[in-house]
């Protein structure tokens, strides 16, 4: 399933679309295995160290997914951009590891906004983030209108 989440700001012309998907979009014996050329990772990880840290894991024993795994919309701290990755968390013999980006434009860590688990809330309260472009903190949430012509 996927879902598009569409954050736009009052003012000025920023708006972006991004698509939310969640679960059984990929087999998760397909995403552990690494010999299959039908693994979906390596084209949708769009981290070459995450997904390297991925594929050595595999390797190990008793790894599993743990959770939901999907896109969802990951935000930059510090120049306030916003991106979608794809969401992923592996248990192991040694811990969990969950998959985290770096900001293409300034390096630093993005925060999942963790947006797929809340879809089904009506609203999210972008408001509090400000807008990549302008600065100024008027972000919505927007939806696609369906316009009726008569
Ligand atoms: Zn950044
Ligand atoms: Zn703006």
């Amino acid at each position: 399933m996927g879902q598009n989440f569409k954050i736009g700001c009052t003012n000025c012309n920023y708006e972006e679309n991004f698509s939310i998907g969640i679960g059984m979009l990929y087999r998760p014996d397909l995403l552990l295995n690494f010999k299959s050329e039908m693994n979906p990772l390596p084209s949708i990880i769009g981290s070459k160290k995450t997904l390297e840290e991925i594929r050595k894991l595999t390797e190990k024993k008793d790894v599993t997914i743990y959770g939901e795994y999907g896109f969802d919309v990951y935000r930059c701290p510090q120049c306030n951009h916003f991106y979608e990755r794809f969401t992923i968390a592996l248990k192991h013999t040694d811990g969990l590891f969950v998959a985290e980006y770096e900001c293409p434009r300034c390096k630093m860590k993005l925060e999942p906004m963790l947006v797929k688990d809340k879809l089904e809330e009506e609203k999210h309260d972008i408001s509090k983030y400000p807008c990549p472009i302008c600065g100024k903190y008027s972000l919505e949430q927007r939806f696609d209108e369906l316009v009726m012509w008569d």
